[in-house]
């Protein structure tokens, strides 16, 4: 089935006479006939939900949703991104280890890895975005597990060479992994690239709605964690898990090794595991995502066009932009669209950027983004305050760059909000 169809469709399926809307279920426990009934639970843990710090109906209709719209074998969601990014790289990391990630991506992410991973003894390297394939291998260590990036880079809007990644990520024998935020399911689908885990931030265009928090992981089930190369790097998988009465996840899981044994070890240790009642506000999200995301791509096509015509803006990237250094990626990886988000410095710097956000009248300032409502944002002195000049201009951030998230709202009333703001500035 296709995207809008799986959107309405996938993960729940009523019976006879059951609510055709997926319920919400607000409960912590499940009840069993009998305590045999329970260990074998315990036994088989994908066959149903025992306890909700890492499973309930509500959020596994959802994560079944989301990894069909991925193309996944299964899907986890957490509490937020930040708990998808962080446990889909535990889930292969250990301390002594390091990844290999593209500079160009979310400055929470930048943070996580290179700070609180160091603190775990998890040591981030990053490359940059454009690095050549020879220039990634020399990259490598011994202790690499896998290489992380962004498909759209959140806010820099560099779209990540997956197939590139993918390849000497392979070649290395570890997976790539990558949050497919900003361009979603809907725009492009990793796994056809090679990429083989897939995470999101929930809270942005898949929930749409600014109304919940959340994050998922979604398994390809492609990476091959029995070969022998694998069962040294990743024994965690073929070795049984003492943790887990034993369970060995590769021969009892098979494909879904990893997002199995994400659940069982790292939610069942660390809890970051949605309410129902997130889910289900992200689920009535979701049921819309395919028709709303060609809508926000024209409208920030449109925006764009209007901002780099400008004679007050000194640059704006936007991927869907035909002259934009990113559009042959977006080409390839995103069919030439380039989401909603558009990245722009107006001529002046930071005050002048200042001047401008607080101008807008339609289009509020708030740290939120891919809102179904326009929004702006300034990373230098909001979301990245806490990177050093180096690390902003790593991840292609100028203190003058201003991030607009352009809504659902019509197109001449975004227009025409940006062109007064504009007008504005002196
Ligand atoms: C917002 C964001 C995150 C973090 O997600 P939260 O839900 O805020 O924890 C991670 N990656 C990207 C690309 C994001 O935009």
């Amino acid at each position: 089935m296709k995207d809008e169809t799986l959107c309405l469709h996938a993960g729940y399926e009523p019976k006879n006479g059951e609510p055709g809307v997926m319920p919400i279920v607000q409960s912590t426990t499940y009840r069993f006939d009998s305590t045999e009934r329970i260990g074998e639970i315990f036994d088989h843990p994908t066959e149903a939900c025992i306890y909700s710090r890492f499973a309930n109906p509500t959020v596994d209709a959802v994560e079944k949703k989301i990894a069909a719209l991925e193309g996944g074998v299964g899907a986890m969601c957490t509490s937020s991104g930040q708990a998808a990014n962080l446990l889909s790289v535990l889930n292969l990391c250990q301390a002594g280890d390091s990844i290999l990630c593209s500079s160009a991506i979310y400055g929470g992410t930048i943070n996580l890895f290179a700070v609180t991973l160091q603190r775990f003894g998890i040591e981030c390297i990053f490359v940059a975005p454009d690095a050549t394939e020879a220039e990634l291998d020399g990259a490598f260590r011994e202790n690499t597990k896998c290489v992380f990036g962004e498909t759209i880079a959140n806010p820099a809007l560099v779209v990540c060479d997956i197939e590139k990644f993918a390849k000497v990520a392979h070649k290395h024998g570890v997976p790539f992994l990558i949050d497919n935020t900003f361009a979603t399911p809907v725009l492009c689908k990793p796994f056809a690239f090679g990429a083989d885990i897939v995470t999101h931030s929930t809270t942005k265009y898949m929930d749409g709605h600014a109304v919940q928090g959340g994050g998922v992981i979604v398994d390809s089930g492609n990476f091959d964690w029995t070969t022998a190369e694998a069962r040294k790097k990743f024994p965690d998988f073929t070795q049984p898990d003492k943790s887990y009465h034993g369970t060995v996840y590769t021969e009892e899981f098979g494909k879904a090794a990893y997002i199995v044994k994400a659940r069982m070890q790292l939610m069942r240790d660390f809890g970051a595991y949605p309410a129902a009642h997130s889910a289900f506000l992200l689920n009535l999200g979701l049921e819309s995502l395919a028709v709303r995301m060609p809508r926000y791509c024209e409208n920030a096509q449109a925006v764009a066009e209007l901002l780099a015509a400008s004679d007050k803006v000194e640059s704006v990237s936007y991927p869907g932009l035909a002259g934009d250094s990113q559009h042959a990626l977006a080409e390839k990886y995103l069919g030439g669209r380039g989401s909603g988000v558009i990245s722009f410095v107006i001529k002046g710097g930071k005050p002048r950027a200042v001047q401008f956000m607080d101008g807008l009248g339609l289009a509020c300032n708030e740290v939120h983004v891919a809102d179904i409502r326009s929004c702006v944002l300034h990373p230098a002195s909001e979301t990245h305050r806490q990177l050093t000049d180096e690390q902003l201009a790593a991840a292609g951030i100028n203190p003058g760059l201003i991030r607009f998230s352009c809504g659902l709202e019509n197109i001449e009333d975004i227009k025409a909000d940006i062109e007064q703001a504009l007008a504005n500035v002196h």
